[in-house]
């Protein structure tokens, strides 16, 4: 079963329960009329019917759903009213600023281009809605509105970027990326990132930053590039959201320890392996050691880093021992489960935005967790035709060093990275010819892509004769799948 038909599945109960109560309440009045429940008894009791349902429903189905497949999110359903705003519509900015006359000149210009940036980026396809995703970030982050003296309008999103990043703007639109919440190990660490990025908010950093750099170009590219990029504000700033986010995080009830263990997870990566993880699939994979691996990648402290180690280590030391707070305050069960989709849609994503080392790293890094799940083989398969395919064509090399904007600090990507580069065109096609003959033998008649992009390879190294029956092949399991047309193209 789908994610999509596991919420048919709740529309279904919760229209059950409608239909329930509906025969209910006619047939209530004619027995008595004390027994008639109020509208807040009925409104509790249904909801209490679909809170119960989908509290067994959802484990049961996603447990054993990843274990085999997953279908990458879809925008579906209404679009909601926000995207279309850009900014925040009647929102009155809160600017603070000592000098009213900087506030006045330049309030105007800021507010147009936090209008046009945030416009691109909903408008872009880049922001996920009516998902599960957001639902439960949601729910975190007002765990923590709630301790706000005036509960401020912040509104979050989570956006298909995969870089582990997060962003506020200055009308309370704060956007995480799918990238950082596939990294995050518990609750907590999420509350720190969201509590970090409220603190911008709430000291109107978006407004200085700007007064500061003064340049309307930056600001417009700020949009994109903060969320893609590890731009950060000045160390003031810096230390400024993060001793707020401490803070918040304390009053909320949530173990302040995951701050240091955030710091480390965007310094390090959680999701990373020693081990060279190509080898896994061919024994002629060449591997770099680990001075060739350091010349490439500068791998030192990031200085352009978002966070604040050393400052947050030593306010940190002044609250613990005062607090013992909760990783999980919303459900242990719903992070793990987001935590989980999240790491599928970074694979689908990165695959989406050409970045195959970090697609194919983490599709390698998951399968360990789930070795039958078919999603997983398919996108090795995906990602090694196409890193082939670029090699092929003399573009592998500018495309590693194109990715590497997106400053990716994990060693498992930089290990793969550093092999590539090593590889010369025939190792690089021994690796991916050995993949998919392996699957191919397995899923010739089960998997769809496995079955084209194994005659896609064939045609690109072998011809297009030998590569015939491959197509013939899917031709006769596949009809009416997503390459049908292709395929049949191919020899007409
Ligand atoms: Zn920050």
């Amino acid at each position: 079963m789908s994610i999509k038909n596991a919420f048919f599945v709740v529309l279904f109960y919760e229209k059950q329960a409608n239909k329930i109560l509906d025969s209910t309440k006619t047939q209530i009045p004619r027995i008595t009329l004390k027994l008639k429940p109020s509208s807040l008894q009925q409104y509790c009791y249904k909801h209490l019917i679909v809170s119960i349902l989908m509290l067994i429903i959802l484990p049961l189905y996603s447990a054993a759903q990843l274990n085999t497949s997953y279908t990458p999110i879809e925008a579906k359903g209404t679009i909601p009213e926000r995207f279309f705003q850009g900014m925040k519509g009647t929102t009155e900015i809160k600017i603070i600023v000592e000098d009213e006359r900087i506030r006045k000149k330049q309030s105007k210009d800021f507010k147009t281009t936090t209008r046009f940036t945030l416009q691109e980026i909903f408008l872009s396809g880049s922001i996920y809605y009516n998902d599960p995703c957001t639902q439960y970030v949601r729910q975190v982050a007002n765990q923590l509105l709630q301790h706000l003296p005036e509960s401020p309008d912040i509104s979050v999103f989570v956006s298909r970027f995969v870089t582990s990043n997060a962003a506020v703007w200055q009308d309370g639109t704060l956007i995480l990326n799918i990238g950082l919440l596939a990294q995050l190990e518990n609750e907590a660490q999420l509350a720190f990132v969201l509590a970090h990025e409220i603190g911008h908010h709430q000291s109107g950093h978006p407004f200085r930053q700007y007064v500061r750099t003064q340049k309307l170009s930056n600001i417009q590219k700020r949009a994109l590039d903060n969320l893609k990029a590890n731009v950060a504000y000045t160390k003031k700033s810096e230390e400024e959201a993060d001793a707020f986010a401490l803070d918040l995080l304390a009053k909320a009830g949530y173990d302040t320890e995951a701050v240091s263990q955030t710091l480390d997870l965007l310094v390090h990566g959680r999701h990373d392996s020693p081990e060279n993880l190509l080898a896994r699939l061919s024994p002629t994979v060449v591997v770099c050691n680990e001075m060739e691996r350091q010349t490439l990648f500068n791998t030192g402290e990031n200085t352009k880093s978002h966070f604040t180690p050393t400052m947050i280590r030593q306010r940190q030391e002044q609250l613990s021992g005062s607090l013992s707070g909760q990783s999980f305050l919303v459900s242990e069960e719903d992070f793990v489960h987001i935590n989980n989709i999240a790491r599928f849609e970074l694979i689908e994503n990165a695959y989406r935005e050409a970045d195959y080392v970090l697609s194919l790293l983490h599709a390698l890094l998951l399968q360990e967790f789930y070795p039958a799940n078919t999603y997983l083989t398919d996108k090795i398969a995906e990602n090694l035709f196409q890193l082939y395919l670029y090699e092929q064509r003399g573009q592998l090399k500018s495309l590693l060093n194109l990715n590497l904007e997106n400053d990716i600090r994990l060693k498992g990507y930089h290990q793969i990275s550093c092999s590539l580069r090593k590889m010369d065109e025939p190792a690089l096609r021994q690796l991916t010819e050995n993949y998919l003959q392996q699957q191919y033998q397995v899923h010739q008649e089960s998997s769809g892509t496995i079955a084209i992009i194994m005659a896609k390879y064939m045609e690109l190294v072998y011809g297009q004769k030998k590569a015939r029956p491959y197509f013939e092949n899917y031709l006769e399991h596949f009809k009416g799948g997503k390459h049908y047309w292709y395929a049949k193209n191919r020899f007409e």
